[in-house]
């Protein structure tokens, strides 16, 4: 199969690359050249207009319009809990409205109980292009800053700078920036144009799902495409292509897609983290999710994706739990 085939020349549109994924969307200019203007970040804080996402632990508030949409909690800074060091300023839209995250321990209560505590994976795909680009962003940042609290140098506590976008040591002057963690993602096919999926131990029953794991130190992302498909699967691959990318703050990896062309076909799976894995064509994976014995992956993942662009249209519907 060509990359020009996963692009989707013939495949419908809405199943084509083009399509934005869940959590790579995005509304708001992150301006990062007033990260360091404490005097425009204290104004833009205390503008009427200014909108504060409260996120705590990956979640934030979010509450259903009546027309059905999922939309996010944002309070005026007046209105938001008191809290100088957590604010993390997420950018401005083409209104001039300024959007800010403040990290608390737990999420504020509301009088009207109509807002309700989400993570990510439950309503990432649900939101606006606008929300769902301040949740990933705030998200991908409380876990950095939460889990950086130290210099990495010396071991001295850091402290929060550039509007929660750096954190510096104030004992040796280093400086530490938001980790991002590749992994590669691959869709792997073979000489009859099946694809290979597997399962971990973990999933629930019947869930498959493509190929994924870390890249390590000194590895480009083509080396840690078929050295995790060999590892995992015991298959070789050949020629690897660049599909998309996505960011996945659970907590901290860059999702990177690839489609993979297998040299070799036997499985032999590591036990470990793939418990099983199986070649399947589309008619496999149509009759399995039919039937119900397949389980695909969730939709915001580009996983899903990268199976629907090897399937050639949107998958079909599992059938309804009893
Ligand atoms: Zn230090």
């Amino acid at each position: 199969m060509s990359r020009s085939d996963l692009t989707g020349r013939n495949a419908p549109a809405e199943a084509r690359v083009t399509r934005p994924l869940a959590l790579t969307r995005a509304a708001v200019d992150r301006a990062a050249h007033h990260r360091l203007d404490e005097a425009w970040l204290a104004a833009a804080w205390s503008h009427p207009s200014t909108r504060v996402l409260v996120v705590s632990g990956g979640q934030v508030l979010v509450e259903e319009t009546e027309d059905g949409r999922t939309e996010l909690v944002m309070v005026p800074s007046f209105d938001a809990p008191p809290s100088e060091n957590h604010r993390y300023f997420l950018g401005t839209d083409a209104d001039g409205v300024s959007y800010f995250a403040l990290q608390k321990d737990t999420l504020p209560g509301r009088m009207d109980d109509a807002a309700r505590p989400a993570g990510l994976r439950e309503v990432g795909g649900l939101l606006s292009e606008r929300d769902a680009g301040l949740m990933v962003h705030a998200v991908a940042l409380e876990n950095w800053q939460r889990m950086h609290r130290f210099c990495s140098r010396c071991g001295e506590r850091t402290v929060i700078a550039a509007a929660g976008h750096v954190r510096r040591c104030p004992a040796c002057g280093a400086e530490h920036y938001p980790r991002t963690d590749p992994a590669v993602i691959m869709l792997v096919t073979d000489d009859q144009d099946r694809a290979l999926l597997g399962r971990q131990l973990h999933w629930p029953e019947g869930r498959f799902s493509t190929l994924a794991g870390f890249v390590e130190p000194g590895e480009s992302l083509e080396q840690a495409v078929a050295r995790e498909v060999l590892e995992e699967s015991g298959v070789r691959v050949g020629e690897v292509s660049y599909v998309a990318s996505q960011p996945w703050p659970f907590p901290s990896s860059l999702m990177l897609g690839f489609t993979a062309r297998a040299t070799t076909s036997q499985i032999q799976v590591d036990g470990e983290e793939i418990h099983e894995a199986r070649w399947f064509s589309r008619d496999d994976l149509r009759k399995g999710i039919e039937s119900g014995e397949i389980l695909p992956p969730s939709g915001i993942s580009i996983a899903a994706r990268l199976i629907e662009l090897w399937y050639g249209k949107p998958l079909p519907a599992a059938p309804r739990q009893p």
